[in-house]
């Protein structure tokens, strides 16, 4: 059991979960990069009805790159970014692990896969060893 807490910079926005296996990921596709000004946007996977939120976030939907809806949450006051929902997972919410206080267990939730890493910037760096995808995984 991992227990994460986090929310937007003004403190509208605030949430909690406690996910019983940490699935994490980083993403380096063109939306995330755009949506978040950062070369890299890592998640940990909570299912929707495990997260307990307080204020609303507000949506808004792309067609990613592989041509699946994507919609990106953000805290209308302040605009930080806050959690991701696929078309694909409607179950699950990918909440970005920037948002998180460090207490979760920064080291704990070390991204696991690297996805479109062939938009990755050659100046952010891949860490040693890590499982990358040019693009989106492979199913499992
Ligand atoms: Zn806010
Ligand atoms: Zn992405």
């Amino acid at each position: 059991m991992t227990r994460i807490q986090g929310g937007c910079c003004c403190g509208a926005v605030r949430y909690e979960a406690e996910i019983e296996k940490a699935q994490t990921m980083a993403c380096y596709c063109r939306d995330c990069q755009r949506a978040t000004g950062a070369p890299l946007t890592a998640f940990v996977a909570v299912p929707k009805t495990a997260l307990e939120q307080q204020g609303e976030a507000k949506g808004y939907s792309v067609q990613g790159e592989s041509g699946r809806g994507v919609t990106r949450f953000f805290c209308a006051e302040c605009g930080s970014q806050l959690y991701s929902k696929v078309e694909v997972a409607p179950g699950v919410l990918f909440v970005k692990l920037a948002s998180l206080e460090p207490a979760a267990g920064e080291a704990a939730l070390a991204p696991q896969v690297h996805i479109w890493t062939d938009s990755r910037p050659s100046w952010c760096p891949l860490p040693e060893g890590a499982v990358a995808f040019g693009k989106n995984p492979p199913p499992r």
